[in-house]
């Protein structure tokens, strides 16, 4: 039911009608700064210098990151004159149009972010109802760049390639966005997750910048404890956020924890070994007392073997670690299926009598393509059925060669070695 103060949706804006490549048109960048990008600093001296009464810095401020005002122009409590000079010098909002899919009965909902330069990211907002020992959650898991540079073979971003980093103020909208959706329905945001397109510390000043945004109180507000930033393992990127020593929680994309079938997996490893990774990480919990969390997406036959549950265990023995096991979603140009809930659970069960505690996480909204990435690449179009058979001979050759334990001659990817 819609009432009479309920803040008009921007989100209904109409499906693009020809989805295909021309939806990634290369508009112009828009380079005034996103509101949501500047601290309050920041804003309270452009007000004075323009001549104008520090207190409408806070008025703005609190249009901002209040969750009522879509546009400059619902920002009733400023002049109209004042607005059009704000909007000539700042965006009130770095997200163009968004189009949203719901899943799960509406429990899952998952945004498609135009941004002003025509690219477009995703971020999925996930609710999860009251249980006997927790109360309800709505969490957003938000994109840090278009595309990624670190190629992955099971993740729908790593295919699309990598576009460029997002501004914080562009991060930072998508957690505005998903906290006016949820304020129409008298809920809150209760966390946000670094875990949609792009590899945040390939990005981390930026996302540093949206982070403090997001658990500023006198910004978004949002406890910092609420935060995780997910990494396919940057190692200097963790040595710089453990010198912040911030209360973030870090997670760690191992999917494998031997160097050879890593390389292939998570094709950075080449640059920075799961040793160092988990060294690094390790540091981080220390300086921080965070336990780290580890993800593990299950690949069928590929990294779910009794061998490779040994080798997770020695790796993680005595570290205070958490590590979550997530059947891989089905996308579209690789080889592999996930793991059978059978091989997950033995995989399950040797970690646990090596006292590491670890959790299956289903994934939500598969219906709507809520895996990493895979709306955006359905709009980029399909690429031709040659470039996807070579694609995936490729990696079936890449991950036969890792299986008898040779470990991958190439560079690590292009553009990931800032
Ligand atoms: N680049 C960062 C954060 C974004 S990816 C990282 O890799 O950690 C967030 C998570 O989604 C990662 O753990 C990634 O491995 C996982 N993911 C990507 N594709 C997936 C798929 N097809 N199925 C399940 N999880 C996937
Ligand atoms: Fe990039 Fe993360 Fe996808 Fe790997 S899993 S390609 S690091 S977004």
């Amino acid at each position: 039911m819609t009432r009479p103060d309920d803040p008009p949706s921007t989100d209904l804006v109409p499906v693009p009608s020809a989805p295909g490549a021309s939806d990634r048109r290369a508009a112009t960048r828009d380079s005034r700064p996103g509101l949501s990008g500047m601290d309050s600093d920041a804003l309270r001296e452009w007000f004075v210098a323009t001549g104008e009464p520090a207190y409408r810095a806070r008025q703005l401020g609190d249009a901002v990151w209040g969750a009522r005002a879509v546009t400059l122009d619902d920002v009733r409590t400023l002049p109209a004159a004042m607005r059009d000079r704000i909007g000539a010098a700042f965006r009130f909002d770095t997200l163009v149009e968004t189009e949203v899919r719901d899943a799960d009965g509406g429990r899952t909902r998952k945004g498609l972010h135009r941004l002003s330069d025509g690219q477009t990211v995703e971020s999925v907002l996930m609710h999860y109802p009251a249980r006997a020992d927790r109360r309800e959650r709505d969490t957003l898991c938000i994109s840090s760049q278009a595309g990624c540079a670190v190629g992955c073979p099971f993740c729908a971003t790593g295919e699309l390639g990598f576009a460029r980093d997002l501004e914080a103020a562009e991060i930072v909208d998508q957690v505005r966005w998903a906290a006016r959706r949820l304020a129409a329905q008298g809920r809150r945001l209760s966390n946000v997750v670094f875990m949609g397109m792009g590899e945040p510390f390939l990005n981390l000043d930026r996302v540093v910048d949206a982070a403090t945004a997001i658990t500023d109180p006198l910004r978004f507000g949002l406890g910092a404890r609420h935060v995780t930033l997910s990494t396919s393992g940057v190692v200097p990127g963790i040595r710089r956020l453990t010198k912040l020593a911030p209360q973030y929680t870090l997670a760690v994309s191992l999917h494998a924890a031997r160097d050879p079938l890593r390389d292939v997996l998570v094709p950075l490893n080449r640059r920075w070994p799961v040793a160092e990774v988990v060294d690094a990480a390790t540091e981080y919990q220390v300086v921080t007392g965070r336990r780290v969390s580890y993800e593990y997406v299950m690949i069928d036959g590929v990294n779910d073997t009794a061998g490779d549950a040994a080798a997770l265990a020695t790796l993680l023995r005595g570290r205070r670690s958490h590590v979550n096991l997530i059947p891989m979603n089905d996308v579209a140009h690789t080889p592999w299926r996930a793991s059978s809930d059978e091989r997950i659970d033995r995989f399950s069960a040797t970690l646990a009598e090596a006292g590491i505690g670890a959790t299956v996480r289903r994934n939500r909204g598969q219906e709507v393509g809520a895996a990493c990435g895979q709306l955006a690449a359905e709009r980029a179009g399909e690429p031709p059925a040659h470039a996807v058979e070579r694609r995936r001979q490729r990696i079936l050759a890449d991950s036969a060669r890792a299986l008898r334990g040779v470990r991958s001659p190439d560079p690590a990817p292009e553009g990931t070695g800032r």
